[in-house]
Formats: structure tokens, sequence, C-alpha cells
């Protein structure tokens, strides 16, 4: 499997990184041992000084596709999550001013905590709220309506470049409020009202 990221789909969010607004959706993906689930702990590796947090809601492919009409991209996803996209913002920061691929910054092991998925069912996907607790405080909170690219454009544009295979994951982006983690902080993260996951760093 495989997981695709979604770069700047909040404009709060590019605003709060001086970044521009892209023409097009920014794509960049990590590995499957990026993945951390169960509530595990993320340790803080000794590359970065500087690891933020990116609460996002998560989709999970259930079928098979490329170069999917956005009007069917909904039938190519049934269930739903929220995760985290680590990213050590020192290295992001160096490898931007050079021009340099992500990859280090983005796709490190334990990158990419994930939440247990629930059913789609018939929530609108365009009107989702999600937030992050950092020490029981509200750090990050967005609504899928804020995105630039919604969810079946996002997997529409994807699938042009990546054929979409079962079990695949999509990161759809981060609203504002990215800040930094430290050891011993405790991350919680609601999709409505559901708490989907709850862990510390270590
Ligand atoms: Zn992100």
């Amino acid at each position: 499997m495989k997981i695709i990221c979604i770069g700047r789909n909040y404009v709060d969010h590019i605003k709060e990184l001086g970044n521009e607004r892209p023409t097009d959706p920014i794509i960049f993906m990590k590995p499957d041992t990026a993945i951390l689930k169960n509530n595990d702990p993320f340790y803080f590796p000794d590359f970065s000084n500087d690891i933020h947090h990116e609460v996002e809601v998560l989709i999970r492919i259930n079928k098979q596709g490329k170069s999917i009409e956005q009007k069917f991209a909904g039938d190519y996803y049934d269930k739903i999550g929220l995760g985290i996209d680590f990213t050590a913002r020192d290295l992001q920061t160096l490898a931007k001013e050079k021009g340099l691929p992500w990859e280090r910054a983005k796709a490190f092991n334990g990158s990419a905590p994930i939440s247990k998925f629930i059913p789609k069912g018939d929530k609108d996907m365009t009107n989702l709220n999600f937030k992050l607790l950092k020490n029981g405080e509200e750090v990050q909170n967005g609504n899928t309506s804020l995105m630039l690219w919604p969810i079946d454009e996002l997997i529409s544009y994807v699938s042009r470049f990546f054929t979409l295979q079962i079990g695949d994951i999509i990161f759809t982006g981060t609203p504002r409020g990215v800040g930094s983690v430290k050891i011993g902080d405790r991350l919680t993260g609601y999709l409505e009202d559901q708490s989907m996951f709850d862990f510390e760093i270590k």
C-alpha cells in the first residue's frame, strides 16, 4: 500500500507558513514504514529539533482505479479516519530553500500515525469537523469545507498520476495551527465528536 499526502490544501495553513497558494494540488508520499497505529507512541527522532503536528482527515481506498472521474470518486473509498502528518520542519525548510525533495522531512519512520477507520456512511465529506488537542488543549481545528480541493477532486487528480489500490490511504491536508511537539506531549484527535486517536510523544 502507499500513503499519498496533499500539501497546502487549506488557505489558513498556507498563510501561516508563508507559502504561495498552489495552482495544482501538492502531492508527496510516505512509505508504509511511516505508519503508526493502535495509539502506539511516537519516538522523537534524533535527526530533527523541530517536529510539527499536522492533523488531517484520511480516506482509505477500497477499489482500484486510475484517471477516476470526479463524479465517481465517492465509489473508491468507504472508510475515513484521522491522522497526523508529522513533519521535521527544520529539515523541510532546508529542503525547500534548496529545492530538494521532502522525503527526509515527511516520510521518516513513524511520521504517519493513523486512527482506526470508520465507515463513511452518509457523512457529508465536504462538511466534516475535526480537531487536535495537545495535552488536553485544542491546537488545531478544521472543517473539510475549507479545503482548496475537496476530497473527490483530490481522488480524481491524484489518480491521473498514481493508480489507486485497495488499502491506499490519502492524507488530505492540514488546517492552520500546526506546531511543535516535544517528548512527554500527548496528542488526541477528534473527527466530529468521536475520539479517533490518543497517543504520546516519547
Ligand atoms: Zn500535511
